[in-house]
């Protein structure tokens, strides 16, 4: 008999997180491993950004901070939100947290009560069904395809709604399928939000700016419903800072006081100079994220050549993030060396053993036929792992 809650027993771990270890414990033997199974862009920090942190420790910024964030931080969130996505809100309604993942599961934690349903586009990023879970809350599935390029219509949406419906959760550009809403297909979302007042929204922005095919564009812009969304967005992507963990939430007042005392009772303020780096970030232009988004989309492009032509792989032409979400079903069945592959993410294994690439498997996204690849590598890297990619899938007999 486990010691442990059922809470923590019920909770499934973090797949990208275990496939990244994975990756890494077999690097750790010597083998040569491409890792594209984590989303993390490979670029450094800019450096004003890190200046700006090393100032921080000169000034003795080292002490504990209002938990929703440093005034000119949650200002400077503020000026962003105006200026870069013409979106109003005043610094009360910002709460910087530990990351966007914290920011995601205060909002969840906040909102949804037992037995509330939240529904979820498949595939989606996989800590969302699971902070779900921690809430009690009761995650309802909408399956959208690689034909429909991972975007659902508003007649999915409405069919899904019923009376228990709490909160809406999706991300665009999306993690894994790195599908991007248009404006025109947000306010389909939106009208259908219309009608059921009583319905939430979370709208996780993290990839807002490796976006390749126009401005972004969020739920957040219709009037009508911006008091019920809550937008996450953080500077782990757009500046690539993923190990300093600073991401936030916007939201109505009465959810950023909740976010707020939620986060007192668990982390308290991120890391002093972590936000002094996030202020410095916002403040420093958008030149170095640019730069990085048109690396990204040279990878993209160089990548989707290279998957079309592997025979079996079902992979559709990604608008912004930097993932590639390719439906494998076409190998279920097959086998090499004695080994039958049945699911995906047994493929994905296969490709970590065989062509010592890491991705990671569907399911985990809530889609089994297909697996992530992450293209936040260097493009020779990227160009031998598809090589390998290739190679062991068609060993598959
Ligand atoms: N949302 C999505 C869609 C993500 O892919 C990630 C992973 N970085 C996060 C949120 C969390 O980001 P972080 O905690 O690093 O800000
Ligand atoms: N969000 C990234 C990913 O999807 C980082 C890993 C994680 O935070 O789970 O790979």
């Amino acid at each position: 008999m486990s010691a442990l809650s059922t809470r923590i027993n019920n909770l499934s771990e973090s797949a990208t997180i275990k496939m990244a270890k994975m990756g890494r414990e077999l690097a750790a033997k010597g083998v040569d491993v491409i890792s594209l199974s984590f989303g993390e862009p490979d670029f450094h920090t800019p450096k004003h950004i890190k200046e700006a942190a090393k100032q921080a420790m000169d000034q003795n910024l080292t002490y504990y901070t209002p938990v929703a964030g440093y005034p000119d931080l949650r200002k400077a969130v503020v000026a962003k939100l105006k200026n870069e996505n013409n979106l109003d809100y005043d610094f009360s309604q910002i709460v910087v947290s530990t990351g966007a993942k914290q920011a995601i599961a205060n909002a969840v934690l906040c909102l949804v009560n037992p037995g509330e349903e939240v529904i979820i586009p498949t595939p989606y990023w996989v800590s969302y069904s699971e902070v779900v879970k921690l809430a009690e809350g009761k995650s309802v599935f909408i399956n959208t395809t690689v034909e429909q390029n991972f975007k659902i219509t508003p007649e999915q949406l409405e069919a899904a709604i019923t009376p228990k419906t709490k909160l809406f959760m999706f991300s665009s550009p999306c993690n894994p399928t790195g599908s991007v809403y248009s404006k025109d297909e947000l306010e389909g979302l939106a009208k259908v939000f219309a009608k059921h007042p009583d319905v939430y929204i979370l709208s996780d922005e993290i990839y807002e700016h490796i976006n390749f095919i126009d401005k972004h564009e969020s739920i957040a812009q219709f009037d009508y419903i911006k008091d019920r969304v809550v937008i996450i967005n953080g500077w782990s992507k757009a500046f690539a800072m993923t190990g300093w963990r600073i991401g936030y939430t916007a939201s109505n007042k009465e959810i950023a006081a909740a976010c707020d005392k939620m986060q007192g009772q668990i982390t308290s303020g991120t890391c002093s100079i972590t936000q002094r780096a996030g202020v410095a970030a916002y403040e420093g232009g958008l030149e170095t994220v640019l730069e990085m988004r048109a690396a990204f989309k040279k990878r993209r492009d160089i990548v989707y050549k290279l998957l079309s032509e592997i025979e079996g792989l079902n992979v559709n032409l990604p608008d912004g993030a930097f993932y590639f979400f390719p439906n494998v079903t076409s190998f279920f069945g097959k086998s090499y060396n004695g080994k039958t592959i049945k699911d995906a993410d047994e493929l994905s294994i296969y490709l970590l053993e065989e062509a010592h690439v890491a991705t990671v498997g569907g399911d985990s996204f809530g889609d089994a036929t297909s697996i992530r690849i992450s293209y936040a590598a260097a493009e020779d890297k990227l160009i031998e792992a598809v090589r390998r990619i290739k190679e062991a899938l068609g060993k598959l007999k």
